[in-house]
């Protein structure tokens, strides 16, 4: 027998994969985009280059989690699109509530209880709070697929988190959404990209990193002269 590893057919797949991907449009807000870190939405606002530093991989990632979500969705009610206030929205099912599905390669022995998950996945919390808004609904479900469960040993693990919300709790955060929608787009007008940043995680695979060189240093400089202070005061153990 005669083998070997072929490069060409595997770029040649990933370059279709990439070609078959949802094309980003910069004209209507998404519940993804107001729920995530608002210097993403500022650039992408902006219309700037999405120029991820391996997009390969990122294809890969990506491709990895369409085809989770599309085992996962299991009930028939699935995949919907609401609109409201002019913001788009796209549940991945609905069972008796509507359900928000995650995949992750995390560990799942720390998620202990929907509060942690909450901690854990607040993107994903925040978007199912604005899919019950938008549906008239008070109570969802997080569906976390860990890949390799608690790593001990690695193997597949669901969990689930109910959650339920006062409509006002609900109300309350989606004028926040909106409010934020109208402070990137202000941002927007006067050429400034927002001065915050979302969670840290999100900037491992962002295209956008190119944009923000100088403003993560500062950042994480930051962090790390906090952490030092801190320590010096006693206040934390290192
Ligand atoms: S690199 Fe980080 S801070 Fe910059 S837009 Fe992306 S997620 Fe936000």
């Amino acid at each position: 027998m005669k083998g070997y590893e072929n490069k060409i057919v595997e770029k040649e797949i990933i370059e279709m994969l990439k070609a078959s991907g949802t094309p980003r449009s910069r004209r209507r807000w998404s519940v993804s985009m107001i729920v995530c870190c608002p210097r993403r939405a500022y650039w992408w606002k902006r219309g700037a280059l999405w120029k991820p530093d391996d997009p390969d991989t990122l294809q890969l990632l990506f491709t990895r989690g369409k085809a989770h979500h599309g085992i996962l969705e299991v009930y028939s009610d699935k995949e919907k699109t609401m609109i409201k206030d002019e913001v788009l929205g796209h549940y991945d099912m609905r069972g008796e509530r509507i359900i928000e599905i995650y995949t992750t390669v995390l560990s799942s022995s720390g998620i202990i209880d929907a509060n942690v998950a909450y901690e854990k996945f607040k993107i994903k919390v925040n978007q199912l709070m604005c899919y019950l808004y938008m549906d008239g609904t008070t109570e969802g479900d997080l569906m976390v697929f860990f890949l390799m469960g608690d790593y001990k040993p690695m193997k597949p693990q669901l969990k689930i988190f109910t959650y339920s919300f006062d409509p006002q709790e609900l109300k309350v955060h989606w004028d926040y959404r909106l409010s934020r929608i109208e402070y990137i787009e202000e941002r927007v007008r006067i050429g400034e990209p927002p001065e915050e940043m979302g969670e840290p995680y999100e900037c491992i695979n962002c295209g956008y990193r190119y944009c923000c060189v100088e403003f993560l240093k500062l950042q994480y400089n930051k962090l790390v002269v906090d952490l030092l202070d801190a320590y010096k005061k006693g206040e934390v153990i290192l």
